[in-house]
Order: structure tokens, then C-alpha cells, then sequence
């Protein structure tokens, strides 16, 4: 456990529940010794899987820090066989600013992997997560929402793996999660995300995407304590049954994929944009998903934005603003 310099007083190995912190060097012009203090928890009893639970990977997506402080709050080492650990805000400096990105260093953490020993705090903190924290892990679980950039229809997403036997179980992990929609993504860059580096592991690896817009809702909170609980008695490191769509009376989880570049809709103009369609409609080929309006220009036409395929809408722009360059839209299809 030296590699890393952050250190810890939990110790992985011990049984019983451990709230506590990992000490990130943090030497800044205000503390010259300073230390960012990393919030950490392990709930362990006996032999059994070890699930890695993350929120927070970016700052400004709140249902996992949420729901993870409530899970670490509430669950007793009674109730489980292996282990959990949860880190409910992974990139804390980000989630402190309310950003995606690191205030300190400007990093996605997301983009970090596998991170550098000597690397910025960033970097440090992926690094820890690396070579500490993914090796006791049979089971990964991040939990992102849309951010502020973004509006997601609540799903656990997954990527297509070549091993068959873990596409599988990575699928059926996403469908006990509980959301509206199971989503296998081909990610546009793939490359430094925890998702990647816990998948190169092996391990089984659930994201998710739950709500967006740098806000929360009871319903999307909803979703993320489910969807973790469920996690825990799927993996069978707690007892229970999982708390099914069915029971709740919902439809059950919609199987989808975000095949090519043709989901995707991205911004060609600065502006305001008019949603026309919102997330959990579906969408045909050619249809005015909104528009774009020049605020400069009040007195031409806005820039249409049609859908390139048919599907469900999953994913649309956050706020009103929009740049060049931003996703718009993102329609997936039953897989
Ligand atoms: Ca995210």
C-alpha cells in the first residue's frame, strides 16, 4: 500500500464499518502542509465480493454523492458478507466547486486513469483508485448524472465487452439496477476513464447516467439509492430481494444501445436552444428534435436540429445556452 502518497487510517482487511478519509497531499499558497481530506468508507464482514461504489467522478452530478452518503450512513456490517467501499465524492475538489472539473488542476477525473503517482491531485487521486482500490474490487459501480451540460433519462450504463461471458453479467447487473434504461455505450473517448481501467481489470463495471442539469430530483435520487441496494443483493453481498421495476409498478428495464456516431447530435451554432422533444420520447428519422437561435440575429430562422435516426430520446442538452461543439441529443435504440 506504499505506492500511492495518499494515505489512510482505514484498513481494508478489518471487519466492521470505517467512515474516515484519504489524505491527498495538498500543498496550496493558504496550508503549505496542506492535506485535502477524502471521505471514504468500508463496511466489511467476512469473506465475500468486495463492490466499489463512486460518486462525484464529476462535481457537478450530485444523485451519486447522495445516495452513497445515505448507503454509507445506513449500512451495518451486519447486513453484509465481502465488502463495500464506497467513495462518495471522487473528485472532491470538483464537487466541492460544484464543477465537473478539478478547480485545483482542471482535470476530468474521468480522463485521469490510470492516474501518476507523482502526478497533479487529479492524477493522484486516479491513481489511488488504480492501484489501491480497483485491485480489492470484483465490482465496480460509478455513478454519474448528466451534469450541468446534460439531461439524461435515468440509466445504468454499460459498454459492449468482446468476452461474452462478462457481457452477460455486466447486462444483467444494469438490468437489477433498476433504471428506465439499460444503455451499452460505444463511448466517443474511452481512453483515462475509470470505466476503461476497472474494465481492463476485469472487473464488472455499472455506470450510470441519472438526471443532469447540475440539478437533482426525488424521482432521479430515487433511481440511485435503488439502483445501489440492488447492486448489493445482485452481487449477493447483501440479503434481500432486489427491489424490481415490476414492483414498483414500472415498466421494466429497456435494453438500449447508442450504436454510431448517428445518435448523436452536436451544436453547429452559439445560441439558445428550443427542445422540441424531450427526453423519454421517441424520435424518427428527419424529425425536429428543436432549434438553435442566433441572439444576435433575432430576425433570421433558428438552426434546425433533426434527428439522424429513429429511437428514444436519452440524452438532451442541459441548459439554455449553447456553444458550438455541444452535444444537443443523444437517441438510442433497442438493442
Ligand atoms: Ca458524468
Amino acid at each position: 500500500m506504499s505506492d500511492s502518497r495518499i494515505s489512510t487510517d482505514i484498513d481494508y482487511d478489518r471487519d466492521g464499518k470505517q467512515v474516515g478519509y484519504l489524505n491527498v497531499p495538498n500543498s496550496t499558497n493558504e496550508s503549505g502542509w496542506g492535506t485535502l481530506l477524502m471521505p471514504i468508507a468500508v463496511v466489511k464482514n467476512g469473506r465475500g465480493p468486495t463492490i466499489l461504489f463512486t460518486g462525484g467522478n464529476h462535481g457537478d452530478e450530485y444523485e451519486g454523492p447522495i445516495a452513497l452518503m445515505k448507503l454509507l450512513r445506513a449500512l451495518e456490517p451486519a447486513e453484509v458478507k465481502g465488502r463495500v467501499v464506497i467513495v462518495p465524492g471522487l473528485n472532491m475538489p470538483a464537487l466541492m466547486a460544484g464543477q465537473r472539473l478539478s478547480p485545483i488542476d482542471g482535470m476530468n477525473m474521468n480522463r485521469a486513469f490510470p492516474g501518476a503517482r507523482r502526478g497533479t491531485i487529479t492524477a493522484m487521486i486516479a491513481h489511488y483508485v488504480q492501484t489501491q482500490l480497483l485491485p480489492l474490487a470484483d465490482f465496480v459501480c460509478d455513478i454519474h448524472s448528466g451534469g450541468r451540460s446534460m439531461s439524461f433519462l435515468p440509466s445504468a450504463v454499460v459498454h459492449r465487452l468482446d468476452d461474452a461471458d462478462r457481457m452477460r453479467k455486466t447486462l444483467d447487473a444494469a438490468r437489477a439496477f433498476g433504471a428506465p434504461v439499460g444503455l451499452v455505450l460505444k463511448e466517443l473517448d474511452s481512453e483515462g476513464m475509470l470505466d476503461t481501467a476497472a474494465e481492463d481489470m476485469g472487473r464488472i463495471f455499472v455506470s450510470t447516467e441519472i438526471g443532469g442539469a447540475g440539478v437533482v430530483s426525488p424521482a432521479t435520487i430515487k433511481v440511485a439509492e435503488i439502483g445501489a441496494r440492488n447492486l448489493l443483493v445482485h452481487f449477493g453481498i447483501c440479503q434481500g430481494n432486489l427491489v424490481t421495476r415490476e414492483a414498483q409498478g414500472l415498466a421494466p428495464t429497456r435494453l438500449m444501445a447508442v450504436p454510431d456516431g448517428d445518435c448523436y447530435t452536436a451544436a453547429t451554432e452559439n445560441g439558445v436552444y428550443e427542445p422540441l422533444v424531450d427526453i423519454g420520447e421517441t424520435v424518427t428519422v428527419g424529425q425536429l428534435l428543436g432549434q438553435v437561435h442566433d441572439i444576435e440575429r433575432p430576425g433570421e430562422p433558428p438552426a434546425e436540429k433533426r434527428a439522424k435516426r429513429d429511437g428514444l430520446l436519452v440524452c438532451r442538452l442541459g441548459p439554455g445556452r449553447v456553444r458550438r461543439g455541444d452535444t444537443i441529443a443523444v437517441i438510442a435504440v433497442d438493442l
